[in-house]
């Protein structure tokens, strides 16, 4: 049972917090994103903490199932168990001390957000940050400094 809203909507108690996730998600994937680089500007990404430490996150993206050889056969990215949300949120299972808060670049669809309304414990919190797929393809191809600067005008 969680709360599903815009970054915009954190409280101020929770956004220094969430800014140091949103900065690992953006900083992580910037690695290995763009063409041939393994996560494309249109893939949408997540992130959660495993641990109190600063360095303690786990990521989640929408194209991890190609890592998979079968999902394919289960419907790659149609299947919204391979949505960024769900990915991060299952490899975070082995740290529930630190399921408070999760961040995802796109409003859940109708499919996750079902899913987390039934998965995740009372209290918890989901933040996305994107209107739609386009203005997160954007946002990505605008690059890190672009995207940092983002942030910081909302949170
Ligand atoms: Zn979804």
């Amino acid at each position: 049972m969680c709360n599903i809203a815009h970054l915009s909507a954190a409280p101020a108690g929770d956004r220094a917090y969430l800014k140091a996730l949103v900065q690992a998600s953006i900083h992580h994937f910037q690695e290995f994103r763009g063409a041939g680089a393994g996560v494309a500007n249109g893939s949408c990404c997540a992130v959660m903490k495993s641990g109190p430490g600063p360095q303690d996150f786990v990521f989640g993206h929408s194209q991890a199932h190609n890592l998979d050889p079968d999902a394919p056969h289960h419907g790659g990215l149609f299947n919204p168990d391979h949505h960024a949300e769900r990915v991060v949120y299952t490899a975070a299972a082995a740290h529930p001390a630190h399921h408070n808060h999760l961040f995802v670049e796109l409003p859940p669809c109708a499919s996750c957000a079902a899913w987390l309304q039934a998965t995740t414990p009372h209290g918890f919190n989901v933040w996305y940050l994107y209107a739609d797929t386009e203005s997160m393809r954007l946002a990505h191809a605008y690059g890190t400094e672009a995207e940092l600067a983002t942030l910081d005008s909302i949170l």
